[in-house]
């Protein structure tokens, strides 16, 4: 699509007295002291209970002593569709992206303020036990996922299959370990690999090893929008050991070594930044060459940041449909019009145009890897993981009408006679869910 001039503003996109979350009030609580037998999976590691077969998290019996390369943690979405675990989802009938995520009874070393993983949570919960981004993970071998997608991976459910590294000194080796189990048994052309880095760690040369191993895209969790912020929320002031002058070095290799539309930066948006200087970073990575992964804050059970507001949901709609025009569809930063609060007032394309584009849903699905339904689609689709299902933020699925009624509301966009009943999206539940795709 070629960059067209806004012909008509459209003015409902950002009303005075309207939500956003703003700097001062997204301030981290600081992290707590930690009893010294606490520290570093103490307890798990005292107890040394073997692991037998799968963990499903469970905080009345001992965490056993689990370690990658042999033990991953897999998200309960992808547990319930390899069968691992009982229940189903929200109007989804499975997860497209295997998300497998390092372990160890020492967890990650890091801080992050709005994470439920981070370090600071030693003494109220076992690693293998906190909730992350909203749910719990599963503790499986990594032979036996291997060897069950490895034995028929064309029929998969699976488009892609993602190592999430945390902060260790050992996830450096153990991803290439991991890697190693995957291609074994699953050739990357039936099941593209990404990985969620951790860049703290890493040299170029890891970089390097993971493209030469097999892997497709490459991500970096910036995940704060500004240096502030990011140092903030997981740098000096939580006591974390992430700087952003590194992640951005490591995403430079990335750009180099993975190449265009195969690389990219995961950002939560609502951590204090305003619309105008996350979409001048979604504008930014656009003109590396490279995607935005798009997350809405939630307040997670037991971070540093769970006292604070999710991301009011016209902010994060605003954000979502600026950030899809950017990637997708041609659309740059600066033919967009914000308001002096930096919000976003005119999307800079006329209203047919971006009526036909907030009428497809794709700009409202979640955003990630792509799968092999279109490069706009992405694989990963995290359900439930940035809002409840309630109150939906990413759509793991195709939103149907109701949706898009809803979706309008929130911005302020509805259309005249289309107005958008309260609740009306879980009539859906009495009827087929919408195709999964
Ligand atoms: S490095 Fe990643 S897993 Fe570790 S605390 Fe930070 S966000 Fe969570």
């Amino acid at each position: 699509m070629t960059c067209l001039k806004p012909e008509t503003a459209q003015p409902g996109a950002s009303k005075p007295g309207r939500d956003f979350n703003p700097f001062d009030v997204m301030a981290p609580r600081a992290p707590g002291a930690i009893p010294k037998d606490m520290k570093n999976g103490g307890r798990v590691l005292i107890n040394n209970v073997r692991p037998e077969g799968v963990y499903l998290p469970n905080n009345n019996i001992m965490t056993p002593a689990m370690r990658s390369p042999e033990y991953v943690q897999m998200s309960t979405a992808a547990a319930i569709t390899l069968g691992l675990m009982p229940g189903t989802m929200h109007r989804c009938g499975c997860t497209r992206c295997l998300n497998l995520l390092l372990t160890y009874p020492e967890g990650c070393r890091a801080n992050c303020a709005y994470c439920g993983l981070a370090r600071h949570r030693e003494a109220d919960r076992d690693y293998a036990d906190r909730n992350f981004i909203r749910v719990d993970w599963p503790a499986v071998p990594m032979a036996e996922i291997a060897a069950r997608v490895g034995a028929d991976p064309e029929n998969s459910p699976f488009h892609r299959m993602c190592i999430s590294m945390i902060t260790h000194p050992k996830s450096d080796e153990d991803t290439f370990t991991v890697l190693k189990t995957w291609t074994d048994h699953v050739d990357p052309d039936a099941i593209p690999i990404s990985i969620l880095s951790n860049p703290t760690t890493m040299t170029r040369e890891d970089v390097q090893r993971l493209r030469d191993m097999g892997s497709d895209i490459f991500t970096v969790a910036l995940d704060a929008a500004t240096p502030a912020i990011f140092d903030r929320t997981r740098g000096k002031g939580v006591q974390s050991p992430h700087t952003w002058k590194k992640y951005w070095e490591i995403l430079m290799d990335a750009r180099d070594i993975f190449g265009p539309q195969k690389f990219g930066a995961h950002i939560i948006v609502g951590m204090g930044e305003t619309e105008h200087e996350i979409l001048s970073l979604v504008q930014e990575l656009v003109d590396l060459g490279g995607h935005s992964h798009m997350f809405c804050f939630y307040p997670e059970k037991g971070s540093l940041m769970d006292h604070l507001p999710a991301t009011p949901r016209d902010q994060w709609r605003r954000v979502q449909l600026a950030r899809y025009l950017i990637d997708y569809a041609g659309v740059r930063v600066d033919q967009m019009k914000f308001d002096e609060e930096g919000r976003v007032a005119d999307f800079g394309l006329p209203t047919g145009e971006l009526d036909a584009i907030i009428d497809a849903g794709t700009a409202f699905r979640t955003s990630g890897c792509p799968g092999k339904e279109a490069e706009d689609v992405s694989a990963c689709d995290r359900p439930y993981g940035d809002s409840p299902p309630s109150n939906i933020a990413s759509y793991p699925f195709k939103p149907a009408d109701a949706d898009l009624r809803r979706i309008r509301h929130q911005l302020d966009m509805e259309k005249p006679g289309e107005e958008y009943v309260e609740g009306e999206e879980f009539d859906y539940l009495d009827a087929d869910p919408p195709a999964a795709e």
